[in-house]
């Protein structure tokens, strides 16, 4: 321990070294439930690229594990620190440094907050799309570690569609650079896509360039209240199967419109079995809102209310954001699952999950990207019944069964980490596992990154 403080020190000035033990603990986990984390030896956070390379140099050479972190606003365990690691929190490499309306790009540091981005790239005219609910928190590193998804990305896509190189550092030390600032380019692999998603487990993200769009004109919402989950999905399909484009199709149950309102006093409509959202930024965004809403009518809602303007259309998007915070507060503990299943699939999702809840006699709350299959069921229990905590893990995994038998996959957005590892094999099959760990291998071969997450 000596030693290692001792030669983080030499290439390092005192600011960025943490090692109180009472401040190294709060680094300690993500917002993840139920994954184990360990002791950091000693927290880093660095400011210059310079300072990372340090950093993973005196790793490799001491055989030290290295956790990066973000904002640690992770819902799978995958920033949890490890026994005796280094922490490398990125959170103060977090400068804009360029933002080329004519490239359309932005080049940031990782620790960049996603709504602080947003914001800045909208000054010029300009958007970036991927949006997580805890956007006000969460940096763009961790974007990139987890591929986030959001709101838009039923039009717009996910973080992957938008990182177009990165300049990572290696376990080693080494600065790889990869990608393109171009609008096109195919020189060798992939290895931009490869980082994206990768969980920290590959190398250290110190800089990224991203894509951006013009901005689109300013959104408007339409709330649709459903007598069951059932209605809602198929209104959904309807919508896509008619091809409309919608900016944001999202979906909250019963169980999350009731704790949206709890803790917020929104007055959200409680009698609806789902409440469905869709937004159009289109130049004529209250005619698509008509189109839509007559479809959510023949699919059978009861009411459907689009929003006056931008502010009441924003509140409402504000009830969306808030629904997985607000459900955690149902019991004493959640677990929150993030499966997402072919968008035609969604209402057999749905039904499975309710029917899963009802067997293990639990209160499982839905919210979902409805648009991209991508469902949310938190599991609400509590965690000092030791029966209740046994069913809801149980419940979890066979609505992960579900979503594989489905056609899904056990991970929309939320990442692997350690609540999921022991999913993955199932998902990947033995061939996928052998060259997911072949490629871990040639980037990190002591196995120092991340170590315990994805596998
Ligand atoms: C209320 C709430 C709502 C959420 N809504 C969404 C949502 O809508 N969509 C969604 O996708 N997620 C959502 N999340 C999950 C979470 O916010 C995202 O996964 C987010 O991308 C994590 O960013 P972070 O900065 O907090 O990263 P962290 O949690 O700190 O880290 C995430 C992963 O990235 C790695 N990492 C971080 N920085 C770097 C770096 N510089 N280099 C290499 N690896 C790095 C970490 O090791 C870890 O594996 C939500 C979370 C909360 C609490």
């Amino acid at each position: 321990m000596s030693d290692l403080l001792e030669r983080l020190r030499a290439g390092l000035p005192p600011e960025t070294l943490i090692t109180d033990a009472d401040v190294t603990a709060s680094y300690a986990h993500d917002m993840a439930s139920f994954c184990e984390a360990g002791v950091p030896a000693v927290v880093v956070l660095p400011r210059t690229v310079e300072q990372v390379q340090h950093v993973m140099r005196t790793a490799t050479a001491l055989r030290v594990p290295v956790v990066p972190q973000g904002a640690r606003t992770g819902l799978s365990g995958a920033a949890n620190a490890s026994d005796g690691c280094i922490v490398l929190s990125l959170v103060k490499m977090d400068r804009i440094l360029e933002i080329s309306p004519v490239d359309r790009i932005a080049v940031v540091e990782p620790g960049v907050v996603n709504a602080t981005l947003s914001r800045a790239v909208n000054e010029h005219g300009l958007y970036y799309p991927p949006d997580p609910s805890s956007w006000e928190m969460c940096t763009i590193g961790g974007n990139i570690g987890t591929a986030s998804g959001g709101l838009c990305c039923v039009k717009y896509g996910v973080t992957a569609e938008y990182v177009l190189g990165l300049e990572v550092v290696l376990a080693d030390g080494r600065l790889l650079t990869t990608g393109r600032r171009t609008a096109k380019g195919v020189a060798g692999y992939d290895l931009t896509r490869l980082f994206v998603g990768s969980e920290g487990s590959l190398g250290i993200v110190v800089k990224a360039v991203l894509a951006l769009r013009p901005q689109p004109p300013q959104q408007l919402v339409l709330a649709a209240e459903f007598p069951s989950a059932t209605a809602a999905c198929d209104a959904v399909c309807r919508i896509m199967e008619r091809g409309h484009t919608p900016s944001l199709l999202e979906l909250m149950d019963r169980t999350t419109v009731r704790a949206v309102n709890a803790l917020s006093g929104m007055g959200l409509p409680e009698t609806t079995e789902a409440l469905l959202l869709c937004a159009f930024d289109t130049p004529d965004p209250a005619a698509d809102l008509a189109a839509v809403g007559a479809l959510c009518t023949a699919a059978g809602a009861t009411e459907v209310v689009p929003a006056d303007d931008a502010a009441e259309s924003e509140l409402l998007l504000q009830a969306r954001r808030m629904s997985l915070t607000a459900l955690e507060t149902v019991k004493s503990a959640t677990m929150i699952d993030d499966v997402c299943v072919p968008r035609s699939r969604l209402g057999a999702m749905l039904e499975g999950t309710a029917a899963i809840a009802e067997r293990f006699d639990l209160t499982i709350g839905v919210c979902a990207h409805a648009g991209d299959g991508n469902t949310h069921p938190v599991v609400c229990f509590d965690h000092t019944d030791p029966d209740e905590s046994r069913r809801a893990r149980a419940s979890f995994d066979e609505i992960m069964a579900l979503g594989l038998e489905l056609g899904g996959t056990i991970t929309g957005e939320h990442g692997v980490g350690i609540l999921k590892k022991e999913w993955l094999a199932r998902e990947l099959g033995e061939t996928g596992m052998e060259l997911q760990r072949n490629v871990k291998a040639a980037f990190d071969p002591l196995g120092l990154l991340n170590p315990g997450k994805l596998f």
